[in-house]
């Protein structure tokens, strides 16, 4: 069986498009089981409908045809049970359901199993027969199995809108528009659209209809006169010293604003429903757009001016604060790029979800908002964002996808959702204060990672037993200057005080990368080549010293402080840092603290760091693995472009292996060995981590729960098996789905799908 599986993946893979996948799986399927049909529908969530796209054995004429309603019929009953389906003679069941096109009459015994990506039902493939007859377990896990390599197939259709096209009905009224991204953080979001923007960037600035036209179009008339005023006083103090032909811009300028050509536009735009600064950005960018087209070099040029122009009178409109966005009670916060300063600023309670333009699910933004617990979807790409403030939307931020206007069917189905999500969590919540035990007594730590102050409590609510990993580089993010050192001994201190006697595992600054800090430019080709992490902090030590001074000082009479090196990739890194940590401790220490040397521990975040991880286990007491940049670097895939993330996997066999090596080294030297990366938290991988003998997990407290639950509910034993499975495998894809279907065996499949 296994080699027809491995040779059916292949030529659905190698197939031209999408459809030829499809067609090519029906028929190897129904070959493969001898059985004469074999059949996929699709899921329309829009028309909230199965639609009949392959088949082999039914009528062909039916395909694309026959729409089976989500609650009716067999198809229907796979769906909502998300569980395979065997009868022996489906005309006698009670959900059987005769729709006349498909001419399946003569068909009885009926096989059907739900096609599951990421907590989504896609679809239903089925396999039906003339005679009579059950299906044998073998046949019902090869489907299983198929089911789940369509899944991927269909989830990456889905995403660059192949599916919609096969799904299209020509009579069909779309209620919403959808935009897929990718997972940033799980959960579904509901609320209105609040686009932040740059401001004094024209091109960014959102529609957004008025409150009042009037005093819109008194706000623009200000501008434009402030705007005349600024450039009457600018030519006349630059007289003395600017040449007539430079002088000469200004009177252009003037005679565009003196013109009521280009006000009387503006104000035309206001009347249509925008407010100022949108008006002002649809009517230059339309004199930009128009002059950039002309043949002209003189005329060309003069689009510059009126850009420059719309900027000054921006600036004038924004002067009243304007640029702030208004949130609304249900904040879904929309953005080219979401900094951390943006989540903060949304008041508490506020915020319902999160879509960022740019980025992908291991990006920092996504981190942070899983550690909120914001449902937050990522990488949207083309999505026409300016459009989206102020819409009622709905994020999926299991799958990915944003729902602009939905419709009310959609509303109540994603409500439904929610509800099933909170039933998980309650059951969750039951066993928050137990320890991570396995079914054969192996226990495991549960620690949480942190980085904002307001995530300290959600975090001991989540039950953590103590701190894997605190990014301290997120407050240095949220400031405009480096905080002082009293500011970051009080950071620390909250936050030691707040877990004591819990462990708490403070990192060192690791900027760079993706997280540059606002006042501290680094202009680098290969950002995440180069400067970041301990390779800025040992370069600058007076930056490293103030801030272990303030860690050990926080840490006066509590004792439960450890801290942690980022992306050392040598020894020589360590030992330097060493040093600067005890002459650090040796001066605190003789200002009167009450502190002992805390313990010290190295991330394992780079290929070289495995290869070396023996090395730096002799010289530190404890490694901890970060696996979201050790993935990026295995596997040279950038964790934060949306482009790759479908190469960008921790189940990677690399990666595996390379974890493997990691807790052995540090094993030999008797060192305690941890992981804090994302993978941590990720129920697929779980089990696999157990196996492979971490001493403890961390993650974001939104996972804590989950992972408790699957520790408690598996053996050590199995999970050796498993992990021992997968390493005969060759693909992150076989991996996750070997490991989501033992989820599913075990009884723990609604983890990985929450409410579906
Ligand atoms: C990691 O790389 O896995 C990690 C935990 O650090 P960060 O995500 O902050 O880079
Ligand atoms: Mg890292």
């Amino acid at each position: 069986m296994l080699t027809i599986l491995r040779h059916i993946i292949q030529e659905v893979s190698s197939a031209d498009n999408f459809k030829d996948s499809l067609d090519i799986m029906v028929k190897r399927i129904a070959n493969a089981l001898a059985t004469q049909a074999c059949s996929i529908f699709l899921l329309d969530r829009h028309r909230g409908e199965y639609v009949l796209v392959a088949t082999q054995g039914l009528n062909p004429n039916a395909v694309r045809k026959v729409r089976v309603p989500i609650n009716k019929g067999l198809i229907g009953l796979v769906g909502e049970r998300e569980e395979p389906i065997n009868i022996d003679d489906a005309t006698k069941h009670p959900r059987f359901l005769h729709v006349a096109e498909v001419k399946e009459e003569a068909y009885r015994a009926f096989l059907g199993t739900p096609v599951i990506y990421h907590r989504q039902v896609l679809g239903v493939l089925i396999v039906q027969q003339e005679e009579p007859r059950r299906y044998d377990e073998s046949e019902e896990a090869f489907l299983v199995t198929l089911a789940t390599q369509l899944a991927a197939i269909i989830a990456h259709a889905e995403a660059t809108g192949v599916v919609s096209e096969l799904l299209v009905n020509s009579t069909e009224v779309k209620h919403e528009q959808v935009y897929s991204g990718v997972p940033g953080a799980p959960g579904i979001g509901m609320g209105k659209g609040v686009v932040v923007y740059v401001p004094y960037d024209l091109d960014a600035v959102p529609d957004k209809e008025p409150d009042d036209v009037e005093e819109e179009l008194k706000l623009l008339e200000m501008a434009l006169a402030a705007v005349r005023d600024d450039l009457r006083l600018l030519s006349e103090r630059l007289l003395p010293t600017l040449p007539p032909e430079e002088l000469a811009l200004f009177d252009v300028y003037q005679r565009i604003l003196d013109s009521s050509d280009l006000g009387d536009e503006i104000a035309n735009h206001i009347r249509s429903g925008n407010w100022a600064p949108g008006a002002l950005r649809e009517t230059i960018q339309a004199h930009v757009r128009r002059l950039e087209s002309l043949d002209n070099e003189y005329m060309r040029e003069r689009a510059v001016d009126i850009k420059d122009l719309g900027l000054r009178v921006l600036a004038c409109l924004q002067k009243n604060d304007r640029a702030r966005p208004e949130y609304s009670e249900r904040t879904i916060l929309i953005g080219e790029t979401i900094t951390p300063t943006d989540l903060a600023e949304v008041p508490e309670g506020c915020l319902a979800g999160v879509i960022s333009i740019q980025g992908s699910g291991s990006s920092h933004v996504a981190i942070l908002a899983r550690a909120m617990r914001v449902p937050t979807v990522m990488g949207v790409g083309d999505t026409p964002i300016l459009e989206l403030h102020d819409k009622e939307i709905i994020i999926d931020g299991y799958y990915g996808q944003v729902y602009v206007s939905p419709s009310q069917s959609l509303r109540v189905e994603f409500e439904r959702l929610i509800q099933e999500e909170q039933k998980l969590d309650a059951k969750l919540e039951e066993i928050r204060d137990l320890p991570a035990v396995t079914k054969d007594g192996h226990r495991i730590g549960l620690m949480v990672n942190t980085g904002l102050g307001a995530d300290i409590s959600i975090s001991l609510a989540a039950g953590a037993e103590g701190v894997g990993l605190y990014r301290t580089e997120i407050p240095f993010l949220m400031r405009d200057r480096f905080p002082s050192a009293e500011e970051q001994r009080i950071i620390y201190r909250q936050l030691l005080a707040s877990f004591s006697p819990r462990p708490v595992i403070i990192r060192t600054l690791d900027v760079g990368g993706d997280k540059p800090l606002p006042y501290f430019p680094i202009q680098e080709d290969n950002p995440f080549l180069g400067w970041r992490g301990i390779r800025i902090t040992l370069d600058h030590p007076e930056i490293f010293l103030a801030q272990v001074r303030a860690m050990m000082r926080a840490s006066d009479g509590l004792h439960n402080m450890r801290v942690m090196l980022p992306m050392i990739t040598d020894v020589t890194e360590v030992d330097e840092a060493l040093r600067l940590l005890r002459k650090a401790y040796t001066e605190v220490k003789a200002e009167g603290y009450e502190i002992e040397m805390p313990q010290i521990g190295v991330m394992i975040e780079v290929p070289s760091a495995v290869y070396q991880a023996r090395a730096l286990a002799k010289r530190v007491d404890f490694l901890s693995v970060g696996s979201n940049d050790l993935t990026q670097y295995l596997l040279a895939v950038d964790r934060n472009n949306p482009r790759v993330a479908n190469l960008y996997d921790a189940l990677h066999p690399a990666v595996l292996r390379a974890l493997i090596q990691v807790v052995e080294n540090g094993h030999q030297e008797g060192k305690h060995v941890s992981i804090c990366g994302e993978m941590a938290g990720d129920p697929a991988a779980v089990m696999l981590l157990l196996a492979m003998g971490f001493d403890s997990l961390s993650m974001n407290a939104s996972s804590i729960g989950r992972v408790r639950w699957i520790l408690r509910h598996v053996s050590k034993k199995k999970a050796a098996s498993l992990l021992h499975e997968v390493l005969g495998m060759e693909s992150a894809v076989m991996i996750r789905c070997h490991m989501e279907l033992a989820l599913e065996r075990a009884g723990l499949g609604d983890l990985i799908r929450a409410g579906r």
